[in-house]
């Protein structure tokens, strides 16, 4: 891993290489929304299949759900969104842009190496803190602000065909609503006994006071949760096993555990028992990767009351009725992208001198497996034949441009672990040569072996 000073590197070569791009760009943008292209999608794609085959494939007891973005609107009552899901902002009244509070102390706390809890600070007391400490506007650098006040973060819009007939929805701000409210529905078609979870990739929004650091805080972004229902009693026990499994998931897409660590969370919702962030080292500090938290019965018990449905446990065993506990896994797909890119992106100094930016993705999530390169156009019938009968088992390119230096270039930079050239050789005794990405060292091995030796590779 380089040391990044900042994202501009990433977002340069995502720009360039094809894994994101400015949403509506000949549009001129919009603003803080991603577009993912033809290598960023495999990225992703690759990052979600992982996430699922570990919290859904390999956990005998967990479900997945695909619930929709758009819900009854008391589910947000219920959940609390509607009255208190927002953020502390302030304008400037200098230059009219508009800021987080907390983050804005944060950053000067960071600065000044201050460690003090922010989030449990009241408006009163952030908005003092500013003005005692001159924390300056991050745009026009005057401390003028206007007081703060709570801003909801939920995307509402309207339903209906006629003007007087509207109800207000909401876009969903977090996928795990759609967990709780099929607690009962997976139970009883899955006959899953607590404790038991259930997960959900999708799609959430959120209207931030202020996105930015690229995909790191978007207004439109993936999340990936698993709610875990258990028993009250046993709910620290799966706590720190979530944690843990939280901790092995981000060290298997390749993240270096010295580039993350445990952060308790300062203060506590009322209802919680325990909750902490992962961290990771981003270019820009430390800065969260994914929550844990352990939830007591609140969601639960929050949505029998508001949905007038019992969501008691009946446990066949012990006859007990109960309420489950929920310990929540939650992790923005976007942001461990952003992760994963930051970790993977190297600068090289060969032994000629050259320099090559190579991007060490964990090769299970690395976009394509492998690129066919004949050595020479006349090569083609040949590689192209290879190619067929690759990309029916790896997600696999074909590239015969420029020079074979130039392309093993190219597919660095969108780190393919496997080079293939077809050569000469190829049609004399049936061989081709492997490159290494990461080593750069050749094999030679035989085509009706490659399939195979790049599976035994991939599965190492
Ligand atoms: P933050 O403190 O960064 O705003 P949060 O604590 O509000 O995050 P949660 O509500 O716990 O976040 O959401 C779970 C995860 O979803 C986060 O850990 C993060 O990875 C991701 N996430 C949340 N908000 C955003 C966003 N605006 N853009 C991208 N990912 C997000």
């Amino acid at each position: 891993m380089a040391k990044l000073e900042n994202l501009d590197k990433i977002v340069n070569l995502s720009k360039t290489r094809g894994f994101v791009f400015q949403g509506s760009e000949i549009y001129g943008g919009m603003g803080n929304t991603w577009d993912y292209g033809p290598i960023g999608v495999e990225l992703k794609n690759n990052i979600k299949k992982a996430w699922w085959k570990r919290f859904v494939q390999e956990s005998d007891n967990s479900f997945g759900v695909d619930a929709a973005i758009l819900m009854n609107s008391r589910v947000w009552e219920a959940s609390g969104h509607t009255a208190s899901f927002s953020d502390p902002k302030m304008d400037c009244k200098n230059c009219k842009t508009r800021h987080r509070a907390d983050n804005l102390i944060e950053e000067y706390n960071k600065k000044h190496d201050i460690e003090m809890p922010v989030d449990s600070m009241s408006k009163e007391e952030m908005y003092n803190y500013i003005v005692e400490h001159q924390i300056k506007c991050p745009n026009c650098g005057k401390c003028d602000f206007t007081e703060i006040k709570n801003f909801n973060l939920m995307f509402s819009t309207k339903r209906g065909v006629t003007d007087d007939n509207q109800d207000v929805i909401y876009l969903r701000p977090e996928t795990a609503q759609g967990e709780f409210v099929n607690f009962l529905n997976v139970q009883r078609t899955t006959r899953a006994k607590v404790p038991f979870g259930i997960a959900q990739i999708g799609k959430a929004f959120r209207n931030e006071i202020t996105p930015g650091n690229f995909i790191f805080r978007t207004i439109e972004f993936e999340q990936m949760e698993h709610q875990f229902f258990c028993k009250p009693e046993d709910s620290e026990k799966f706590y720190n096993e979530y944690k843990q499994k939280a901790w092995d998931f981000a060290v298997s897409v390749g993240l270096n555990p010295e580039h993350i660590r445990f952060k308790d969370h300062d203060k506590l919702a009322h209802y919680a028992k325990a909750a902490c962030d992962i961290q990771y080292l981003f270019p820009m500090g430390w800065s969260e990767l994914n929550g844990i938290h352990n939830r007591s019965t609140w969601d639960l018990s929050r949505h029998q009351e508001f949905s007038g449905k019992s969501m008691q446990y009946l446990d066949p065993i012990t006859n007990e009725k109960y309420i489950p506990n929920v310990v929540e896994y939650s992790i923005g797909c976007d942001r461990l992208v952003l992760a994963v890119l930051c970790e993977a992106y190297d600068e090289e100094t060969l032994e000629d001198g050259e320099t090559r930016i190579v991007m060490h993705f964990a090769p299970h999530i690395a976009p394509y497996k492998v690129a066919i390169l004949p050595l020479q156009k006349n090569l083609s019938e040949k590689a192209k034949e290879i190619y067929k009968q690759i990309q029916k088992r790896f997600m696999a390119t074909y590239d015969d441009a420029g020079s074979i230096g130039k392309r093993y270039r190219r597919q660095d930079e969108i780190g393919t672990p496997y080079c293939v050239t077809i050569d000469f050789d190829t049609l004399e005794n049936g061989t081709v040569t492997v490159r290494d990405r990461d080593t750069m060292k050749q094999d030679t091995i035989k085509i009706e072996e490659l399939a195979n030796y790049l599976q035994q590779k991939l599965d190492a």
